[in-house]
């Protein structure tokens, strides 16, 4: 099960927020040997071409018409099954119950304090589950709050997968060490709030990438998936192009008119509003868009029209990629 693998949860978390976009990309095949910790350079790694999700064959679909850039007649148009090399999946070990896996909108939950530690200035949390989307996937970190009945409340200020437990969900917070010490050792019941303004943004920044996936297979460039970075500064996608796709790159007209051809194609797709589709096989969540889905731990949203207006704003080549530099209204 390569996939699952691939997907596994605590595969590199990415970027801090507000440092230089360097979305990590996990090591597209072999398993399970990249720690969580954010690597410090983004190694970019082959996407493993079409991810065989459950064992289907990725159907190919020839290209809906001629791209501003003539892609090459003999290579293979790109699979559906498009995984970033950076996805995050939502898989088998799961310490901390990942209730956001299955509900972008749920802002406030219930939990159970597991742990408490410190760490430097921080205060460490760990919970039976959680409605905190960890940094990762190319998706920055919730924030928010945790409290409990007669504490001080902590500030949620960074949320990542442990980094030497698989499963678990770690919660950098703000407050009084000694009080929710005290409270982790009575396995006090707490309560989980994350910054919905923040959460609403990041699910239609990263939903805005899985979009261009859609918009780039089909107005028919053979450009593959390389890593995703959906963070509000500055969010991209990153594809593995062909020779034909760098030398767009230094024909100024042709990249105009690939990036206005896919401001168009975004503008068709959100208004269709279609239903995004979360599956979940053998413990490895999909998420769909269209017709091109993808392994994803991700909060996102439901439909594409949430996404309103989403705009290309450039195309910068470097070696064997492409970076699509996007905005969402
Ligand atoms: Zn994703």
């Amino acid at each position: 099960m390569e996939l699952t693998h691939l997907l596994a949860i605590g595969l590199p978390v990415q970027t801090l927020a507000g440092s230089p976009a360097k979305s990590s990309t996990a090591p597209a095949a072999p398993p399970a040997k990249a720690p969580a910790a954010a690597p410090k350079k983004a190694a970019a790694s082959p996407a493993a071409p079409a991810a065989k999700a459950g064992g289907k064959a990725p159907a190919a679909k020839a290209p809906a018409k001629a791209a501003a850039a003539p892609a090459p007649a003999q290579e293979a148009p790109a699979p559906r099954n498009m995984s970033p090399a950076n996805a995050l999946g939502g898989p088998a070990a799961q310490k901390t119950r990942q209730l956001y896996l299955d509900n972008t909108y749920l802002f406030e939950h219930a939990a159970t304090l597991m742990d408490v530690w410190e760490d430097g200035e921080k205060v460490c949390v760990e919970l039976d589950q959680t409605v905190f989307h960890p940094q990762g996937g190319g998706q920055p970190s919730d924030v928010g709050t945790i409290s409990a009945d007669g504490l001080p409340p902590l500030e949620v200020t960074f949320v990542a997968m442990d980094k030497s437990r698989e499963g678990v969900v770690r919660h950098d917070c703000k407050g009084d060490l000694a009080a929710w010490r005290a409270a982790a050792a009575e396995r006090r019941a707490v309560v989980c709030k994350v910054d919905d303004t923040k959460r609403r943004l990041f699910a239609r920044l990263h939903s805005a990438g899985h979009l261009l996936d859609v918009a780039v297979h089909d107005i028919g460039f053979r450009w593959r998936p390389g890593k995703g970075y959906h963070f509000a500064d500055g969010p991209y996608v990153e594809y593995i192009v062909t020779e034909e796709g760098r030398k767009m790159d230094k024909d100024l007209k042709a990249k105009e008119a690939v990036i206005q051809e896919l401001c168009e194609k975004m503008k068709e797709l959100i208004g269709k509003a279609s239903k995004v589709q979360v599956t979940k096989v053998d413990g490895v969540r999909t998420v769909a868009f269209e017709d091109v889905s993808c392994g994803c731990g991700g909060t996102h949203v439901q439909h594409t029209g949430e996404l309103l207006e989403v705009t290309v704003k450039k195309l910068t080549a470097k070696k064997d990629t492409m970076r699509v530099s996007y905005t969402v209204a």
